[in-house]
């Protein structure tokens, strides 16, 4: 794929040309990408809520189980622990499966799409105290 300056990029949903951002240098595919991304067609505007579900969806995972929860004592999850949530968020997103909810551990992880067409990421740590006498 080369790159060069590009002044439109099709809408893969609708085939209407976008005009691409002034000076944009990139390759045709990401021209394309951004068109469908930035189209005024009613599967434009889905596919961008979709795009940004997965966006959302994906740093939300890394805010509730990366190392950012050391910070309040928490444990983190594993990079491809994390991989597989972010995997999962990306099939509720795109309308896969309309949620999941994985155990790592004590550390469990629900993520399913809301009735208001957005994704809820809930992190579950489940604490045990038990003693036989
Ligand atoms: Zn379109």
């Amino acid at each position: 794929m080369s790159t060069k300056t590009i002044e439109f990029g099709v809408c893969k949903f609708c085939g209407q040309q976008v005009t691409a951002l002034p000076g944009y240098v990139g390759t045709q595919e990401e021209a394309d990408l951004y068109a469908s991304e930035n189209c005024t067609c009613a599967d434009g505007a889905g596919f961008r809520q979709v795009r940004k579900n997965i966006q959302l969806g994906r740093d939300q995972v890394d805010r509730l189980f990366g190392p950012a929860v050391r910070d309040y004592g928490g444990i983190p999850l594993a990079a491809d622990q994390r991989a597989i949530l972010k995997g999962i968020v990306d099939l509720v997103a795109t309308g896969g499966i309309s949620g999941a909810t994985i155990s790592f551990g004590d550390i469990s992880s629900r993520i399913a799409s809301t009735a208001k067409g957005s994704l809820r990421v809930v992190r579950t740590i489940t604490h045990r105290d038990a003693a036989e006498v």
